[in-house]
């Protein structure tokens, strides 16, 4: 068999799967969004069967042979299937080193537990939930065992998110940030500003919300041909192959939260509809890591749509949906969109204090890997953890250790991605502005395409083509580090101490 036959081999059997994971997408989605609740017992089957049938086609022997001998190949391969192969062999070996009884025993652990995370956080008794992180981080470590006895359980956990990535790598960079912004935290309590209400609080109604938030997404590029935006408890985004579906909240007291959670959504959304739909299915066609793609988000939400030229030229659009913005300036409304005040939870938190909430995650998750923190010390160690790094100390464990749902399903390492995606996001920020000149005149004049082309190119159609140090790497043209974010939340400081 010839190795061309080989690798069409390969990709038959990736689309297959990638259809089947679309259609089992579809299910999620709509479980989400439109499902009437009384047939969610009929839907858990039909997610399983689906995903029973994916994980079944995914490791059988015929597949895993196939890769395999790929592999010994690969000197045959032309670069751009040498790809394709190189990330499937990587993610089947990690897939392959656990057996069928630890796969059982770590999914059905991590229902059980984020069911009982539920009860937990409501009734805000972390008691209920300890014995069963205690259970996870040492489930966590075997897996990590399994799959590289020889290296940092934590760093093979961080893999599974943000393939690459190091643990040393992390330290140094998170080590610089946690510098950069102590001061920068500092300087805003100084200028805590009050509680009073800002332009955007008031009253805006959810038509106009909606339609406003159709036309921004329009407006950056957003291709309502292959997605849709609908409402969800919680906002999220999900790709159905080049399908992109969005969902928001909505506060009518408050423009900013869909606003701000609608964009976000739509930054992952355009990243999604922009990978390289002739590699449906292959690792060329599919987002880089949980770090990339949350850059995506972020630039769009933070480095774009929190910025003034973005409200120069939206302002008049908002002014014209809403009536209570009448006598509104830019300057109300960027001191309104970039507003911060120390809070408790994470998802709640201002631009500046944000990654700190992650640093400490990430230091709790490093210490209960490695055996320096019990799961059962965890809230003692978030408290004093929340005075060292953002000086305030929650009451309960509710707005606490409790407030994240990712422990309690399984996902140790994931948190790094947030912050190492809001890294990203300045940097390719202030790399496109070298690029195509000043943002600030190119979004004043409502240039958003320009913008999308550019990370079209560097970040979207390149898929896994690059892992995600090197792929922002090249993108930039220089190894990225905190500098620019840290460079950016000193702008938001200074316009928020100026108005
Ligand atoms: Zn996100």
């Amino acid at each position: 068999v010839s190795i061309e036959n080989l690798y069409e081999q390969l990709t038959t059997a990736l689309q297959a799967n990638a259809d089947l994971g679309a259609a089992l997408r579809l299910l999620q989605w709509d479980q989400e969004t439109y499902m009437p609740p009384g047939v969610a017992a009929g839907r858990a089957r039909h997610i399983g069967a689906l995903a029973a049938t994916l994980h079944e086609r995914r490791t059988t022997a015929g597949f895993l042979d196939l890769i395999d001998e790929l592999w010994s190949q690969r000197n045959g391969l032309a670069p751009w299937q040498l790809v394709d192969v190189r990330e499937t062999k990587w993610r089947t070996d990690r897939q392959r080193a656990l057996d069928t009884a630890l796969v059982r025993e770590r999914s059905v652990l991590h229902a059980e537990a984020r069911a009982v995370w539920v009860g937990a956080r409501a009734g805000d008794d972390f008691a209920a939930l300890a014995p069963y992180l205690e259970r996870i981080v040492e489930t966590e470590r075997r897996v990590a065992a399994c799959i590289d006895t020889d290296r940092d359980a934590y760093e093979v956990l961080l893999e599974g998110y943000e393939p690459g990535m190091t643990v040393a790598r992390l330290d140094s960079c998170f080590a610089e940030l946690r510098a950069g912004l102590q001061p920068l935290v500092e300087a805003l309590d100084e200028s805590a500003s009050a509680g009073a209400p800002t332009a955007l609080e008031g009253s805006f109604p959810l038509d106009q919300q909606r339609t406003f938030n159709q036309r921004v997404l329009e407006r950056i590029g957003f291709d309502f041909k292959r997605g849709r935006l609908d409402v969800a408890a919680h906002p999220f985004s999900m790709s159905i192959g080049g399908d992109v579906r969005l969902t928001t909240r909505y506060d009518p007291g408050d423009l900013r939260y869909s606003l701000y959670s609608t964009i976000h959504e739509g930054g992952h959304g355009l990243y999604e509809q922009g990978l390289d739909a002739t590699a449906w299915g292959l690792p060329r066609g599919e987002p880089c890591s949980l770090g990339v793609h949350e850059s995506q988000s972020r630039f769009w939400e933070n480095n774009v749509a929190r910025s003034a030229g973005f409200w120069q030229h939206f302002l008049p659009a908002a002014k014209e949906s809403f009536p209570s913005l009448d006598s509104a300036s830019l300057g109300d409304v960027l001191h309104s969109v970039n507003k911060a005040k120390p809070s408790l939870i994470r998802t709640e938190s201002d631009e500046i204090r944000y990654n700190l909430h992650i640093l400490l995650r990430y230091e709790l998750e490093r210490a209960l890997i490695e055996g320096t923190l019990l799961a059962r010390d965890l809230p003692a160690a978030w408290r004093e953890g929340m005075s060292s790094f953002l000086g305030v100390v929650p009451q309960s464990d509710r707005d606490g250790v409790l407030q994240d749902v990712h422990w309690a399903s399984g996902a140790i390492g994931y948190f790094p991605t947030y912050t190492l995606g809001n890294i990203y996001a300045a940097e390719l920020a202030s790399a496109a502005e070298q690029s195509v000149g000043p943002l600030h005149d190119l979004l004043a004049r409502g240039e958003f395409h320009v913008l999308l082309d550019w990370l079209r190119r560097k970040i979207h159609r390149r898929g896994q083509t690059l892992r995600a140090h090197e792929l922002i790497t090249e993108a930039i043209g220089r190894e990225p580090t905190p500098a620019s974010l840290l460079k950016h939340l000193d702008e938001t400081l200074r316009l928020l101490q100026a108005s």
